[in-house]
């Protein structure tokens, strides 16, 4: 029976993994951490509906809170407020959820190694050799799923998402936020021009404070941001990294070398956020080997992370849209999305997964298109 070694132990390693048990193929998982879900390095906001998507264990013990919506302030302080009117997104704990996707793979037959690093790879006609320190393993496929290092991927295949699109980003668990914990917050600021701060509430005191930028001086300006918008909190925790805000991958099954999730740069350029896109291409690929490897059609499921992928290509088109945008437009930008009741149809029909399809919808209407060039004229060439 065919191997598959899954490098990384992350959401998207291990739904892979778990769709490769499925099909009762052989799967071991190499995790380079002592234990799965640990460091936490997420702001752990996930769509109800992706989440879903992405059979996302249950009970869902992992939920911290519920969302309905967003509200986005303008450097000005203009607030524009998107309310769902119902439950959207929830604020997960990824080391519970982490770890119980790892216990759905245990449980299904698929190994997992932790505190072993894949040290390197090399490509043997159709097979690989994994060199893990003191010992090897041989593998028919390799499900690349190593994170931002993606140092095997550049290996194999030449090739990896773009290093130049990578943003330093600290976020810190902090008390005493004061905001209503039903809404996440997004502060866009003139000292952080190519992304932007957030609150992501666990509850009326707790909260998750992101600020990211690639300009020189991180640590000031998230200490000038938070003099601005929360100058009494208190700070318990802080974490240092990265997100990936570029163009994705892709690479074809006939590879046998799969890159998925941030490895592979599956991720929603305009947010960072990896978990639920990345999951669906790396659970659609996996199923497509596991097919392949039964002798069926792989091609619906490859058709279906294709899809996923076009939309992140989109997304991506998006970003470099917005970034051409000048900050100082933000307070008109809200105001036309209020006057155009843009903000009416993204609670209707907006997605935050599906961002390019959802507003390709709303905007392409013939209504809207009207509504948008009276209100371009009475706001922006005054
Ligand atoms: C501050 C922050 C906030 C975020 N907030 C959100 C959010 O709110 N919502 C959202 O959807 N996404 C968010 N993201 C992004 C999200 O965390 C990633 O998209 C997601 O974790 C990607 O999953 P992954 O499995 O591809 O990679 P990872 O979760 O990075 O997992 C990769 C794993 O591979 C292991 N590994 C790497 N190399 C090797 C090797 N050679 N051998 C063995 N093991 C190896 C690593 O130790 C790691 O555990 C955030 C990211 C950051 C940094």
């Amino acid at each position: 029976m065919a191997k598959v070694a899954v490098i990384g132990g992350g959401p998207a390693g291990l739904l892979a993994a778990r769709e490769i048990c499925r099909r009762e193929l052989n799967v071991h998982v190499f995790e380079e951490d002592s234990e799965i879900g640990l460091p936490e390095r997420c702001g752990g906001l996930l769509s109800l509906k992706g989440l879903s998507m992405i059979s996302a264990p249950k009970p869902m013990k992992y939920v911290l809170n519920l969302i309905r919506g967003a509200i986005f302030h303008s450097p000005s302080g203009y607030e524009f407020k998107l309310d769902a009117k119902r439950w959207v997104a929830a604020v997960i704990s990824r080391k519970r959820f982490d770890r119980m996707l790892s216990e759905e793979v245990e449980e299904m037959g698929g190994e997992i190694s932790c505190g072993v690093r894949v040290r390197d790879v090399r490509r043997i006609g159709n097979n690989f050799d994994l060199n893990l320190g003191e010992k090897r393993f041989s593998a028919d496929w390799i499900i690349d799923a190593e994170g931002m290092s993606s140092h095997l991927m550049k290996k194999i295949l030449g090739k990896s998402p773009d290093k130049r699109r990578w943003i330093p980003i600290v976020q810190l668990t902090i008390e005493e936020h004061g905001l209503d914990p039903e809404f996440v917050h997004l502060y866009f600021k003139e000292y952080l021009p190519d992304f932007f701060a957030y609150l992501i509430p666990l509850n009326e005191e707790i909260g998750r404070l992101g600020v990211a930028t690639k300009l020189k001086g991180l640590e000031p300006r998230m200490r000038k941001f938070i003099s601005e918008e929360f100058p009494r909190i208190k700070v318990l925790k802080k974490i240092s990294y990265v997100i990936y805000v570029g163009r994705p991958t892709w690479t074809e099954l006939n590879e046998r070398f799969i890159p998925v999730g941030d490895a592979a740069g599956h991720v929603k350029a305009t947010t960072g956020g990896g978990v639920v896109m990345g999951g669906l291409i790396s659970i659609n690929m996996a199923s497509a080997l596991s097919e392949l490897e039964l002798g069926n059609d792989p091609n619906s499921y490859v058709r279906e992370a294709r899809r996923i992928y076009r939309e992140l290509k989109q997304i991506f088109h998006l970003r470099r849209f917005i970034e051409n945008v000048p900050i100082r437009l933000y307070d008109k930008i809200f105001k036309l999305a209020e006057d155009t009741s843009i903000g009416d149809d993204l609670r209707r029909l907006g997605d935050m997964d599906f961002q390019a399809t959802s507003l390709k919808r709303i905007i392409y209407s013939p209504k809207m298109i009207v509504k948008l060039i009276s209100s371009v004229l009475g706001n922006f060439l005054k």
